[in-house]
C-alpha cells in the first residue's frame, strides 16, 4: 500500500532540534555522561500555588468542556495583565486562550494567511514559524541577520522585503534562539513600516519576563492605536511560569481576527484543558516573586557562559539581553553547524542545537536553562573540542 501524504504535510522539515534531543536522550539512556544544552524550557518547577490551584480545580470536578476560547475568568485575567504590564486595552473577547503559545502562533497564521501570501520572518528564527507558514500554504520570506547587528533586522531591510503579497511580519523579542531584544525605538521603526504598508505583525512575546541588565521589553501593540490594530500579540505561560507541559498560551488580537481564531479553535482543539486554565488564573493573579530568583539564576549562568564562550579561541558570542539562550558564532572553526554539533555530541557528549535549524549555519544554540554545574562541565568540553579544530 502506498500512502499519499498531502502536499501540505510533505512540505514540512522534520525538527532537527528533536533529532539531536532524541540522540542525546538515547546516549543518556545507554549510561553515557551527556551534557544537554538543547533544552527549550526552564529547568525550574512550576510554582506551587499554581499547581495547587489546578489540583483543587481537578478535585472539585472542574473537568468538563469550557468555552472553546477559554474560561471568562482567565480571559479577564489576561486582559488585566496586558493592561497592567503593557498598557494595552484589550476586551476579554479579544483574548483567545489556546493549547500553548505555539498553538497561538499556528492559529494566527492559519487565520490570516493563505496561498500566494508572503510572511516575513527574520532569521535566526524560531524553527516552527516557517513550517507553520508552509502549512498555511503561504510563503516564508526570510530576512537574514548576523551577530554584527545583534541579530536585529534593520528598518530598510524590512521595507525592501515588503511586496503587495506580504500579509504578516513575525517579530519575536526577546528572541529564541538568539536572546536578542529590540529597543523601543527599533520596535517603533519596524512597527511604523508595517502600519504604513498595511502589514500585520505577529508579535511573539513569550519571553517578555526574561530580560536582563534592566532592559525593557516593549510590546509593539502598545505604541499607538494603529500599531495595536495591526498586531496579533502571542504569549503564554510556558516560560515565565515554567508551565511548558501544561500546554497553555494565549493571543490578543483585533476583534475580527479574534473571532476568526475562535471559530478555528472551536473546530479543531476546542478548549485548552479545563483545570490547567484554573492554574493559569493563579499564575497571573498570584505572587510573581519566583521570577526574581529565576532571573538572578539565569543572569548568573548567562554571565558565566558568555564569558567562557568568548574565551574559547575561534568562538565569539554576543551577549543575550533576554530569554535563556546564547548563540555563539563558530564559523572560524571550519565546520558547518550540523557537522559541528554531530561531532561535539559524538566526541565530547555535549548536545547543542545546530544554528541551521534556526536558519543560521554559522552558529549553535546553547540553552542555559540547565544547572551551573552542567554549564561548566559542558563548556569545558566544548573548549576542548574547539581546540582540536582550531589548528
Ligand atoms: C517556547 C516558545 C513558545 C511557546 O511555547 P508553548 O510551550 O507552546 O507555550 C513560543 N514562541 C517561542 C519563540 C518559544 O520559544
Amino acid at each position: 500500500m502506498t500512502y499519499k501524504i498531502s502536499k501540505r504535510a510533505a512540505s514540512l522539515s522534520p525538527s532537527l532540534t528533536l533529532a539531536i534531543d532524541a540522540k542525546a536522550k538515547q546516549m543518556k539512556a545507554d549510561g553515557l555522561d551527556v551534557v544537554g544544552f538543547g533544552a527549550g524550557e526552564p529547568d525550574f518547577d512550576t510554582p506551587q500555588h499554581i499547581k495547587d490551584a489546578a489540583a483543587a480545580a481537578l478535585a472539585a470536578g472542574f473537568t468538563k468542556y469550557t468555552p472553546s476560547s477559554g474560561i471568562p475568568e482567565l480571559r479577564q485575567a489576561i486582559a488585566d495583565k496586558l493592561q497592567r504590564d503593557n498598557g494595552l486595552a484589550y476586551k476579554p473577547s479579544q483574548v483567545i486562550v489556546s493549547c500553548g503559545g505555539k498553538h497561538s502562533c499556528y492559529n494566527t497564521i492559519i487565520a490570516t494567511c493563505q496561498s500566494r501570501d508572503e510572511v516575513i520572518i527574520p532569521a535566526p528564527f524560531w524553527l516552527s514559524y516557517p513550517e507553520m507558514v508552509k502549512l498555511a500554504g503561504a510563503k516564508p520570506v526570510i530576512l537574514p541577520t548576523t551577530d554584527r547587528t545583534e541579530f536585529k533586522v534593520a528598518p530598510a531591510q524590512l521595507r525592501a522585503a515588503i511586496t503587495p503579497r506580504t500579509r504578516l511580519f513575525i517579530l519575536n523579542s526577546p528572541s529564541n534562539p538568539t536572546g536578542s531584544l529590540y529597543t523601543r525605538d527599533e520596535i517603533k521603526a519596524l512597527g511604523d513600516i508595517c502600519v504604513e504598508a498595511g502589514v500585520l505583525i505577529m508579535s511573539d512575546e513569550i519571553y517578555e519576563k526574561l530580560v536582563y541588565d534592566g532592559s525593557e521589553h516593549v510590546s509593539v501593540a502598545s505604541l499607538s492605536q494603529a500599531h495595536s490594530e495591526h498586531t496579533i500579540l502571542v504569549h503564554g505561560f510556558a516560560k515565565a511560569y515554567s508551565m511548558t507541559g501544561w500546554r497553555l498560551g494565549y493571543l490578543a488580537a483585533p476583534p475580527p481576527i479574534a473571532k476568526a481564531i475562535d471559530a478555528i479553535q472551536s473546530h479543531s482543539t476546542s478548549n485548552p484543558t479545563s483545570f490547567a486554565q484554573k492554574g493559569a488564573v493563579a499564575a497571573l493573579t498570584g505572587p510573581q516573586d519566583h521570577l526574581h530568583s529565576w532571573l538572578a539564576e539565569y543572569a548568573r549562568r548567562r554571565a558565566y557562559a558568555h564569558a567562557k564562550l568568548n574565551s574559547i579561541p575561534g568562538i565569539s558570542c554576543v551577549n543575550a539581553k533576554g530569554a535563556f539562550y546564547l548563540f555563539p558564532n563558530i564559523s572560524k572553526l571550519g565546520l558547518k553547524s550540523t557537522e559541528f554539533c554531530a561531532q561535539l555530541l559524538e566526541q565530547e557528549k555535549v548536545a547543542a542545537v545546530p544554528g541551521i535549524a534556526f536558519g543560521a549555519d554559522d552558529y549553535l544554540r546553547i540553552s542555559y536553562a540547565t544547572s551551573m554545574a552542567n554549564i561548566e562541565k559542558g563548556l569545558d568540553r566544548l573548549e576542548r573540542f574547539a581546540k582540536t579544530l582550531a589548528r
